[in-house]
């Protein structure tokens, strides 16, 4: 579904991604672990279409992303900022994507009341987005991105500021529902359980560079290097 050749971005004299080459299969949840500044929301946004590259291609289902805008590229993005629209309610926020593609209202509205059952903010439609707590702006994101049914759906940190409990249960939705949608996946993440509860396959990148790619049992049993190693074990 997707591929990324030979990615490279570059912020001046900093290369942000270097070549990186990655396969999505459909259906797929790929969880990108790695440090700060190694180039994971740069890599998703690149897929996006909200940051171009320098060199190498983007493809969906074959076709070279290359000129293509962000809205018409069929897939959704979670920010790891969220940056919901603080000038709509937190129904209008998870309903817009839905509306820009025009599913019609009763469809949209029971989607939205179901995702944010889904999220743990039943019936919050309503509210105000700037009355919300900082974990709870993450999850009406998190249905935002969810609510257009993308043919990929990227997420940035999708649980980074929600406490154990609600992250735990979130994984074991967010699972289960990927699984039911058939939704193709590709997330970052800080947070090692998670990525090995959601992964089909993670992907540890260093320096803007893939370090190891492979189902989270092979990458726990059999670290490609000493930096993944050390990830892994220092990491939460
Ligand atoms: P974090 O875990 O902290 O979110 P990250 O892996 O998502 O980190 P990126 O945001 O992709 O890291 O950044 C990769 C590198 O590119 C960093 O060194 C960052 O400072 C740099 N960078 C990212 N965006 C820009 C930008 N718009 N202008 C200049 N440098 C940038
Ligand atoms: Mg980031």
């Amino acid at each position: 579904l997707l591929r990324i050749e030979a990615a490279t971005v570059r912020f001046g004299a900093r290369t942000a991604l270097d070549a990186v080459t990655l396969e999505v299969a459909a259906h797929e949840t790929v969880c990108v672990l790695g440090p700060s500044g190694s180039g994971k929301s740069t890599l998703l946004r690149a897929v996006a279409g909200l940051q171009p590259l320098d060199a190498g291609r983007v493809l969906l289902d074959g076709a070279d992303q290359a000129g293509v805008p962000p809205h018409r590229r069929g897939v959704g993005l979670m920010f790891q900022d969220h940056q919901l629209f603080p000038q709509r309610d937190v129904g209008g926020n998870v309903a817009f994507g839905p509306r820009m593609h025009k599913v019609p209202r009763g469809r949209r509205e029971e989607r939205t009341a179901e995702l944010l059952d889904m999220v743990g903010l039943p019936g919050a439609g309503a509210r105000a987005v700037a009355t919300l707590s900082g974990g709870e702006q993450q999850r009406v994101a998190l249905a935002r991105a969810l609510a257009p049914e993308p043919r990929l759906l990227m997420l940035d940190e999708p649980l980074g500021q929600l406490d154990r409990s609600l992250r735990d249960r979130l994984v074991v939705e967010l699972r289960r529902l990927f699984d039911r949608l058939g939704t193709t996946v590709l997330a970052v993440t800080h947070d090692q359980s998670e990525a090995f509860a959601l992964a089909d396959r993670v992907v540890v990148m260093r320096d803007g560079r893939i370090e190891q790619a492979g189902t989270p049992l092979e990458v726990w049993r059999r670290p490609a290097s000493e930096f993944v190693a050390r990830f892994l074990g220092f990491d939460n």
